[in-house]
């Protein structure tokens, strides 16, 4: 995500590392100063981008957004295959962070349901309530490599409009992160990270074969992540909306009034934009500037991950929030769709922590945002300065202004300096569809000890022994 603060403190990220598919790109777009001194023929980059795991989760989600436009009813299949064995299930419940929770927004389980569950319970962690986890006991301990399936019934609140995941104002409703959330890394375990009062991400999830279903009135028109079907015809004042993606994370849906522009890249990338009546800024403009932004980034970072993507413009909030195939923009800023458009790599595809590791899609998405901005470079030098530890996890930080300064500008300062020094890496395609961590950082920079060097001195990959 980003927002207004956030941005400005990093308006300053150009850099680095590359997918291996762009990498000749990459080279005759550098500047002599900034040319890599690495002999390409070093690189060691896979044939292909590595794919998705052929046993990660499947999610099917059903959502009923009510006439209300405030209560979305909704049911989670999941068929879940551990790596490692395991006696529960941890699924996070993001609506109820302390600031989301603050606006009105609540996530309850009403019941859960599968031959392996024992039953449910919450477990706050610094969450409001009825608490940030939950977790489904199984029966007896299931080994790995073992499936099970659990069925989980919930009813989302949508509190008022906010910077948020989540809410509902005239004419439209959102929820991203709106139904309980598996919180696997595979290799690692659940994660059962706290809720932190700072505004940024902090879940980890596998991507997952996902699917969507949306009930909603039939005046609305739904955008939301992954490969959308034409809507059912209207029965009982209601459509049906489905969608599929075959390697989603997490979801986002938004609900609205919304004009929509929809135009495809050259390379079959489905775009659509949407905005809702009388805002600043029209679809079509928004289409223009996110095929615009995916096409700079692809020269960067190889193929976009996924077939479509949708935009909903929820009017100014005062920033972004990206999710698999679908962006809430909350501010109507090129930068901001720049920098959420880079999520699709950085989050989306290389997944990371957000936890624990938040520079590691944060600090990617803050250099992206400069891309075509060439003072960028300059204004960026100086945040290499800043104190603090780039790779500290989010309950490190004491305030959203130190996250920011860190994460976002010393995190993308101390990449670009990298790139600098030793070049490119193949990072991206090597991890596609994992949780990376700084060690698979590391790893793909193996033969570039300069830039293990910049980003040492960052104390970016300073989690080397990090779970894996
Ligand atoms: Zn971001």
């Amino acid at each position: 995500m980003t927002g207004r603060r956030a941005a400005a403190a990093a308006c300053a990220g150009l850099l680095l590392l590359s997918g291996c598919t762009s990498f000749a790109d990459t080279l005759a777009a550098e500047d002599d100063a900034a040319a890599p001194t690495a002999d390409p023929g070093g690189v060691s980059c896979p044939a292909d981008r590595a794919r998705p795991d052929p046993d990660r989760p499947r999610v099917d989600l059903a959502f009923r957004l009510d006439d209300d436009l405030r209560t979305v009813t909704g049911s989670e299949t999941v068929t879940f295959i551990p790596d490692l064995p395991v006696e529960r299930l941890v699924f996070r419940l993001t609506p109820n962070s302390p600031d989301s929770a603050a606006a009105g927004n609540r996530l309850e389980v009403d019941r859960v349901r599968g031959d392996d569950v024992a039953g449910g319970r919450y477990d706050d962690a610094g969450a409001a309530a009825p608490g940030g986890l939950y977790l489904v006991g199984l029966d007896e301990e299931l080994p790995a490599g073992k499936p099970t399936r659990v069925v989980l019934d919930f009813t989302l609140s949508l509190g008022k409009a906010s910077f948020d995941r989540v809410g509902t104002d005239e004419g439209v409703s959102w929820w991203a992160s709106g139904a309980p959330l598996l919180s696997w890394e595979p290799g690692v375990g659940w994660a059962e990270d706290p809720f932190v009062r700072i505004n940024g991400e902090t879940t980890t999830s596998p991507a997952s074969d996902t699917t969507v279903e949306v009930s909603a009135p039939e005046d609305l028109t739904v955008l939301m992540t992954g490969a959308q079907s034409e809507p059912s015809a209207a029965r009982n004042g209601r459509r049906t909306w489905t969608s599929a993606e075959p390697a989603a994370r997490d979801v986002s849906v938004a609900a609205g009034k919304f004009t929509t522009d929809a135009r495809t890249t050259p390379d079959g990338v489905r775009v659509t934009t949407g905005v809702l009546p009388g805002a600043d800024v029209d679809a079509a403009r928004l289409g223009t500037w996110t095929v615009a932004a995916i096409a700079a980034l692809e020269e960067r970072f190889g193929p976009f991950p996924y077939r479509t993507l949708t935009v909903p413009f929820l009017g100014d909030y005062g920033g972004g929030i990206e999710y698999p195939g679908s962006i809430l923009l909350a501010t109507p800023s090129r930068s901001v769709l720049v920098h959420e458009v880079a999520h699709m790599w950085f989050y989306g595809m290389v997944g990371n922590s957000q936890f624990r590791d938040p520079w590691l899609d944060e600090a990617f998405a803050t250099y992206a945002e400069a891309l075509e901005d060439s003072t960028s470079a300059a204004v960026l030098a100086p945040a290499l300065g800043v104190g603090g530890e780039v790779g500290a996890a989010m309950d490190e930080f004491p305030s959203f202004r130190r996250y920011s300064a860190v994460v976002y500008g010393k995190g993308s300062a101390a990449l670009l300096a990298a790139r600098k020094a030793a070049g490119d890496a193949a990072y991206v395609d090597a991890n596609a569809w994992t949780i990376a961590t700084p060690g698979d950082l590391r790893a793909a920079l193996d033969d570039l000890p300069a830039a293990v060097g910049v980003l040492d001195r960052a104390h970016a990959l300073g989690k080397d022994d990090a779970p894996r």
